[in-house]
């Protein structure tokens, strides 16, 4: 599933690409439970004669603000990519949306497992309502290990599914939550209060590090995520544990255990990730 990662990848390459394009067709809409927000053709006539002002994203949500103050957020959830072809290129299968640009290039949503959403809003004060409603703190820019810490003071449950909430921390899913707790050394089953101050200074390190190591190599393609463009990222030849069991730990040489923890597949380090703590 695309990440934090993964989806400020696609929005730098979207607005290298599509910022400043103006849209004249709205078209391919064969996935109507896609559209939570608006009918196709509401949609259409929503979107034509538009011009694309910013692409942003917030959390896993790629933003699309639009010249009237509207703007689109889509979630891609398992499969989903934009990607952005000449309009005369073939539809390729699962494409559920199409957004021809007057400069003859279209903006795709092309999504496998038909999960992607993708949200209309007639105004900014929408929009922000929306996201306010479903996410937590960027872990990116100005989260500080004093509000870390704070945030952590307020949560019982374990740091693993603490990661996964997107009221928590905002983007994270489970590959580079696996990822930040390996390189936090941290147990994914610990409490959020049994941590020590040295063990969220190496929280705070571990999800900057991790997440901006990620974005500087494109994100993870492990199966269908692409860019903008269409390519695969790079950091899937440099995760540490994700998919690793049995695999030795790169740190230690331990063999990387896989456990189930809220039917979500997590690996860990046994040995460098004790139970209870103080590694
Ligand atoms: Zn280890």
């Amino acid at each position: 599933m695309p990440e934090l990662p993964e989806v400020e990848t696609t929005a730098r390459g979207l607005r290298a690409l599509i910022v400043g394009c103006r849209i004249g067709a709205v078209g391919g809409i064969d996935w109507p439970r896609m559209l939570p927000t608006s009918a196709p053709d509401e949609l259409a006539r929503a979107l034509v004669g538009r011009t694309i002002q910013a692409v942003e994203r917030r959390g896993k949500y790629l933003l699309l603000r639009l010249d009237d103050a509207a703007s689109l957020a889509v979630h891609r959830k398992m499969t989903g990519n934009l990607v952005v072809v000449p309009s005369v290129a073939p539809r390729q299968p699962h494409t559920h949306l199409a957004l021809s640009l007057e400069d003859g290039r279209d903006m795709r949503f092309v999504d496998p497992r038909k999960f992607g959403r993708v949200y209309y809003f007639p105004t900014p004060e929408a929009l922000e309502r929306f996201l306010a409603e479903r996410l937590g703190p960027e872990p990116l820019g100005e989260l500080g290990v004093e509000r870390l810490a704070e945030l952590l003071r307020r949560r019982r449950g374990r740091l693993k599914s603490l990661l996964l909430n997107q009221l928590f921390l905002a983007g994270i899913g489970n590959l580079y939550a696996d990822e930040i707790l390996w390189a936090a050394r941290l147990h994914p089953e610990r409490t959020a209060s049994s941590l020590s101050l040295a063990e969220v200074e190496r929280l705070h390190q571990a999800v900057q590090r991790v997440l901006l190591e990620a974005i500087a190599r494109r994100g993870t393609s492990l199966s269908t995520y692409r860019d903008a463009s269409g390519e695969p990222g790079e950091n899937q030849a440099f995760l540490q544990v994700y998919g690793r069991a049995g695999a030795p730990c790169l740190r230690c040489g331990t063999p990387i255990a896989r456990k189930l923890l809220g039917a979500r597949g997590t690996w860990f380090c046994p040995q460098c990730q004790r139970p209870e703590g103080g590694g």
